[in-house]
């Protein structure tokens, strides 16, 4: 059946500024590390990503290495805009990055211009896009000239490969000097992608105060630590959760469920629950601009969502969680 987008799908999606740039993000944006690779069930994939461009999320999130196996979830991606998304391709934000080891030999990963322009060619090809909305460099490289990466991050831009250069987990410091870079060869940085969640804060030691001085959006990852902010922890190990697929559910730290089970009952309370008082969280700060979930199933994305309905905290909220997490 050919898919028509819900007509509803900009009703009441919240979009936000990214940074001081031209481009608004919805507030929840998804991503497709997980569960859309070769291993996974085509039809669930093609399921979440409609849902979610349905409810207004206009922004999909990948990365070269993404599966099982690496690639695999560009080539799931292809075959879902294919069928369904390519009408739409004006009304999408796609972005993709390089970084992490993609293939054998020296120039499969970290930060050569080498990699970051064949690995994004690469990823054109698989997805089966002309150009990315927004190409990142994954991770910072220790050893290559940061100038070397930048300057790679603006050819992608200038030869029309992408629309727009980001970063991903760089340090307060090293985003600062990237920005300069980036600013000086005319293709300013639109955005960086750290982690950030309730148990992982350290972008509010620097990072934060670094983007919204440089006028740079910031999507974060992992939102909701992989799952264990959520409710489905909090009781027995679920069959399908990532924990037991990825085979860390006998890792899963006690002290964070208990924090989460203490949290859950502020997230009742605020008529909310505990993925998306999380993902509320994480949206307080004005200078984020979007929090980029993953899910394995249509539902998380709708939860996501719903996040939206009530994104402000009293003060006597944020003490609470603040007592919590500090515990
Ligand atoms: P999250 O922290 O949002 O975790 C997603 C997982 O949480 C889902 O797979 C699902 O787990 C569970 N979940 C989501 N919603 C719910 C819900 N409502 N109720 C219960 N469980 C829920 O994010 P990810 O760690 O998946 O990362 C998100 C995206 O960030 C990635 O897809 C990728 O695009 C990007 N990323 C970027 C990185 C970078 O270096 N720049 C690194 C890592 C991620 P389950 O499968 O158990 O159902």
């Amino acid at each position: 059946m050919v898919y028509q987008a819900a007509g509803n799908r900009y009703d009441s999606m919240t979009y936000r500024r990214t940074g001081r740039s031209g481009l608004l993000l919805p507030a929840i944006s998804v991503g497709i590390w997980w569960n859309f690779g070769g291993v996974d069930q085509l039809e669930n994939c093609r399921d979440m990503l409609r849902t979610a461009f349905d409810l207004g999320v206009t922004h999909i999130d990948i990365a070269n290495n993404y599966g099982p196996p690496p690639g695999s979830a560009e080539e799931t991606f292809a075959q879902i805009y294919r069928q369904d998304l390519a009408p739409y391709r004006d009304e999408l934000i796609v972005s993709n990055k390089a970084g992490y080891r993609m293939w054998d030999g020296p120039y499969g990963e970290w930060g050569s211009r080498k990699y970051l322009i064949a690995s994004c060619d690469q990823s054109l090809k698989r997805t089966g896009l002309d150009y990315f909305d927004i190409f990142y460099s994954h991770r910072p490289d220790p050893d290559t000239p940061l100038e070397e990466t930048m300057g790679a991050l603006d050819h992608i831009v200038r030869s029309g490969r992408a629309l727009y250069a980001g970063i991903s987990s760089y340090r307060p410091e090293m985003a600062r000097e990237a920005a300069r870079i980036l600013k000086e060869l005319g293709t300013p940085c639109l955005i960086h992608q750290p982690r950030y969640n309730m148990f992982d804060r350290w972008i509010e030691d620097g990072l934060i105060d670094v983007l919204g001085d440089e006028g740079i959006g910031c999507i974060c990852f992992s939102p909701l630590d992989q799952g264990i902010l959520t409710n489905k922890y909090i009781g027995s190990l679920p069959g399908d959760s990532r924990a037991v697929k990825l085979d860390w559910g006998d890792r899963l730290p006690r002290e964070k469920i208990d924090k989460v089970i203490q949290l859950n009952e502020i997230a009742r309370e605020r008529g909310q629950n505990m993925a998306q008082l999380a993902l509320a969280w994480t949206l307080r700060h004005p200078e984020m601009t979007s929090a980029l979930i993953g899910a394995s199933k249509p539902a998380q994305i709708e939860d996501a969502v719903g996040a939206l309905d009530k994104l402000e905290f009293s003060a006597e909220e944020l003490a609470r969680i603040e007592a919590i997490l500090s515990a």
